[in-house]
């Protein structure tokens, strides 16, 4: 079998141990790697002439990036996740006993289990590289470490700090990680081995009393707070309100590691590490922790979504017509990624705005030590501001994101199509017009492709790509994977009034305006989806919109669906009445508190309807339910997964519910046909269900299944070669 540890003497008596996982882009601990790991240790112990070691990656970019996740995925009992938490520890534990002093030399990712096996070294030193990052996020899993990280980190740099890094899942940078003592060196990547080398051999001359006084005066770990035990069970209390609030007592992870951390300082070390595989069993095998996972894989359907064709290498300049809320958005997004950036508006206050709330920004990540002076002043030199046209000849992408009005956009298209140069991409940013009606006013369709960014731009990392009749694929590979390199997540939708997100997000409004109409309470609504594990307050993100746009994106949706989606006369009742927003006070102001109140006066209903949550959550879930049915089978998006990307970072659906599908899936077909069947009866023929979800119910299949097999069935149909 291909050995993933490679070791060889770099200097007398100092080993140099490379770790590079066989046919796997980085390193990961697996039932092969940690067995090769153990014969490795014994093979050290039998070794007399091994003075000291360090380990570096084989891997250039990575370090190691933990655990196999389909070792955590096949979990299948508390008693086995025990035994893994277990075995995992006493590997770790037979390092730290090795006789001689070991060094991680740490370039790239060093996460998870990869982190706690670097803190059962003696000593870890890290590069100073944007790639090196250090941290726990188990807890996104829905697990905490299980191989010592709750109990040597705190030890290691106070528990305060390892709180941070553990409850949040949260990375650092190898700058934070030496203030904080994690690693006990920095330095260059060019010299990272040379350095480890000259490391070990200073500490075999003169031993480790410089490193360990440094540790131990580390003001994180001193002080009251972190000392005695009083001030830790304060430290303890202050975070386990902070977790609660934050989980909604939702996600388990974080309070019991918590316990475990706290544990871990009151208890000797080996009481320690049973405590925490015994927190760890009580969570690898429960079913947030499956869907957690799950929507971690999702993120995996998007990184590996569209990598092959296009040169994504050919975007470099991205010209942007439209400096409002979203061009601004997209100008700082491009800058922060090293484009050079040209934005143009036709008003000057607009580019002045837009120059001052990027600049902002910047200052604020410079203030927080996210990036430095210089960094933020090469980023905000990349923009160049125009009330023209010049400088988009040389464009290579060029966006507009002008208001929504289709005249307007497909004058700027054409004006785009005739200023740059023949090869660029036009992009429309657009959440509810046509694609292909508006590469129409340009001789290129094939390079013009739609952008759905959402608003607020930086915590909605959804973006769907639209692609009209005649864009190419080439097109909307380099797109795709532009807006993976920019930290979003991209789905590519057909070109259908409403795209995906849209569609679902109407079916939601519409139903949740009409319970409003009858007399449910606004708060009854949105509180009844909080219970669910809703991320976003879906009207009030309507209220943010605007009764305007939502009315816009729903009457677009309603038109090309025909009878069998109703529209709502909700929003034009109060548009007519003069009402823009109001579900919610205006926030610092007393004009809005009141709005509510005429909200429901415009509407002719007392809000004292109560509705149990379970009614309002099936009737707007299972409502989303059906349409991505419909969703699918129109082929708006190539994969279940692409809804269930949608659902839960465009919609706020709660990712320990596994995406709106696997959630359909888990309740089976058969069920939410009850209930559609129940809502039709008392709401009307709109619920019906979608033949889709009819054909699973009548042959006991889910989502997931059925796309398996009728993508199966599409590949044998599809001429040999
Ligand atoms: P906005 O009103 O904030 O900004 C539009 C900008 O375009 C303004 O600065 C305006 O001066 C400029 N403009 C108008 N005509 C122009 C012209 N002929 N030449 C140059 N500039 C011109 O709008 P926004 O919220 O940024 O929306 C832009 C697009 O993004 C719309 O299509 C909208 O539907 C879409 N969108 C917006 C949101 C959101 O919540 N803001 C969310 C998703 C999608």
């Amino acid at each position: 079998m291909e050995q993933a540890f490679h070791a060889e003497f770099a200097d007398t008596g100092i080993l140099k141990i490379v770790f590079d996982t066989p046919n796997s882009r980085v390193n990961i601990f697996n039932e092969t790697t940690g067995s090769q790991l153990n014969q490795l240790i014994e093979e050290l112990k039998a070794d007399p002439s091994i003075k000291a070691a360090f380990l570096m990656s084989g891997k250039g970019e990575n370090f190691i990036a933990g655990a196999d996740i389909s070792g955590i995925q096949g979990i299948s009992s508390p008693e086995d996740a025990y035994d893994k938490s277990r075995l995992g520890q006493q590997l770790f534990e037979k390092w730290r006993e090795l006789r001689f002093p070991t060094l991680a030399a740490i370039n790239g990712a060093c996460v998870g289990g990869g982190l706690e096996w670097a803190l059962a070294f003696s000593y870890r030193m890290a590069t100073r590289n944007k790639i090196t990052r250090l941290g726990l996020p188990e807890v996104k899993l829905g697990i905490i470490p299980g191989w010592g990280g709750t109990v040597r980190l705190p030890r290691l740099i106070g528990m305060k700090n390892s709180l941070k890094l553990i409850l949040t899942g949260q990375l650092i940078d190898a700058e934070k990680a030496y203030k904080q003592c994690l690693i006990d060196e920095i330095v260059s990547p060019a010299v990272l081995e040379q350095s480890a080398l000259t490391f070990l051999k200073t500490i075999l001359r003169d031993g480790d009393r410089t490193i360990l006084q440094r540790r131990r005066k580390n003001p994180a770990r001193n002080g009251f707070l972190e000392k005695t035990r009083l001030g830790r069970s304060q430290v303890r209390k202050r975070a386990e309100k902070d977790v609660l609030k934050k989980s909604q007592g939702r996600y388990p992870a974080p309070l019991e590691a918590l316990k475990s951390a706290s544990f871990a300082l009151d208890n000797n070390l080996h009481d320690a590490l049973i405590f925490e595989a015994k927190k760890f069993a009580d969570l690898a095998a429960t079913t947030t922790c499956k869907n957690l996972i799950r929507v971690y894989q999702l993120t995996d359907f998007v990184k590996q979504g569209n990598a092959t064709d296009g040169d994504i290498d050919s975007v470099n300049k991205i010209g942007i017509v439209g400096a409002g809320t979203m061009g601004t958005a997209i100008a700082e997004q491009a800058a922060k990624h090293g484009h050079v950036v040209r934005l143009r508006d036709e008003s000057e206050a607009a580019v002045l705005r837009a120059f001052q709330q990027i600049s902002h920004h910047l200052q604020q990540r410079v203030e927080k030590g996210r990036i430095s002076k210089r960094e933020a002043e090469d980023c905000i030199d990349q923009v160049s501001f125009t009330l023209d046209y010049s400088g988009f000849a040389k464009v290579d992408l060029a966006i507009e994101t002008v208001p929504e009005e289709p005249i307007l956009k497909s004058e700027i298209l054409r004006k785009l199509d005739k200023c740059a140069q023949p090869n660029a991409i036009l992009a429309t940013n657009t959440q509810s017009l046509s694609v292909s009606e508006l590469a129409a006013a340009t001789g290129r369709p094939a390079q013009v492709v739609g952008f759905h960014f959402l608003n607020p731009f930086l915590k909605m990392p959804l973006v769907e790509i639209v692609r009209g009749k005649e864009t190419s694929s080439e097109t909307i590979s380099v797109v795709y994977q532009l807006a993976k390199r920019w930290g979003r997540f991209p789905i590519i939708v057909e070109d259908r009034p409403g795209f995906l997100l849209n569609r679902l997000l109407s079916v939601y409004w519409r139903e949740a305006l009409e319970m409003m109409a009858t007399g449910v309470p606004i708060e009854n609504i949105e509180d009844a989806m909080q219970d669910f594990g809703m991320g976003i307050r879906l009207l009030e993100l309507l209220d943010r919109i605007g009764f305007q746009t939502a009315e816009q994106i729903m009457s677009t949706v309603a038109a090309s669906l025909g009878d069998r989606f109703p529209a709502s006369s909700v929003l034009n009742t109060l548009l007519e009445s003069g009402r823009e927003r109001g579900f919610y006070p205006a926030k610092n102001g007393r004009k809005g508190a009141g709005s509510q109140r005429k909200i429901y006066k415009t509407l002719g209903v007392k809000p004292r309807r109560k509705v149990v949550d379970e009614e309002i959550q099936d009737r707007l879930i299972y409502a989303m339910i059906n349409e991505a049915a419909y969703c699918l089978e129109e082929g708006i998006v190539q994969a279940p997964e692409a809804i269930d990307v949608a659902a839960v970072f465009g919609l706020g659906f709660p990712p320990f519910r596994g995406g709106l599908l696997h959630f359909a899936d888990d309740r089976g077909a058969d069920r939410i046909i009850n209930r559609l069947r129940y809502f039709t009866n008392a709401f009307g023929e709109h619920f019906s269900p979608a033949p889709l979800l009819s054909d699973l119910a009548t042959q006991k299949s889910t989502f997931y299944e059925y796309w398996i097999k009728s993508s199966r069935l599409k590949e044998d149909a599809s001429p040999q070669e």
